[in-house]
């Protein structure tokens, strides 16, 4: 990679995820995902991927899961979804839900020597089981693709805790004293 290319983002990213290691600051799945994410959108995944599974979890109850790269096994694009688009494309499972069982993965091309693209062509999320549910995200919209699976139906437990806020009647009001 051209030197130049490297900006300040990414340097930050680097040293933020170093200095989690370094300090053993635990981290919670949300964030992991969302830096796994964001060093995917500045080239800088293959470099981080490994240091950023490393970090320590919080123990949070977030559903997202950031996979372990020895899970991270390629699948046809046609497997995961009936979209013409993916059809050429291995999809690497990366990022799955585990209330819902959606996978957020990278679809990457196929290079003559047998290898991923080291940029992802586009993004799928998928229910292994659901083809015809998948929805593609094109190669700059993974933070996109990232927010729909965070707002799965099925992680929000806030929800339930919505205060609700009933209007004070008059006569619940005492204006004696
Ligand atoms: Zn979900």
């Amino acid at each position: 990679m051209d030197r130049w290319s490297i900006g300040e983002q990414e340097s930050a990213l680097d040293l933020a995820v170093s200095a989690l290691l370094e300090h053993d600051i635990p981290i919670s799945a949300s964030i992991r995902a969302q830096l796994a994410v964001a060093s995917e959108m500045w080239g800088q995944r293959e470099a981080l991927e490994e240091r950023i599974g490393r970090c320590r979890a919080d123990g949070d109850v977030s559903a997202l899961r950031l996979l372990a790269l020895a899970d991270a096994v390629p699948l046809t694009g046609a497997s995961v979804s009936e979209r013409p688009e993916l059809a050429d494309l291995l999809v690497v499972p990366w990022i799955r839900c585990a209330v819902c069982e959606q996978v957020l993965g990278r679809a990457h091309e196929r290079e003559p020597w047998g290898g991923l693209s080291f940029l992802a062509a586009r993004y799928v999320l998928f229910r292994p089981e659901a083809p015809a549910q998948a929805q593609v995200f094109g190669s700059t919209s993974v933070w996109e693709a990232l927010t729909v699976l965070a707002s799965c139906p099925g992680d929000q437990p806030a929800a339930h805790l919505r205060l609700s806020h009933p209007r004070t009647s008059a006569s619940e009001l005492d204006f004696r004293g």
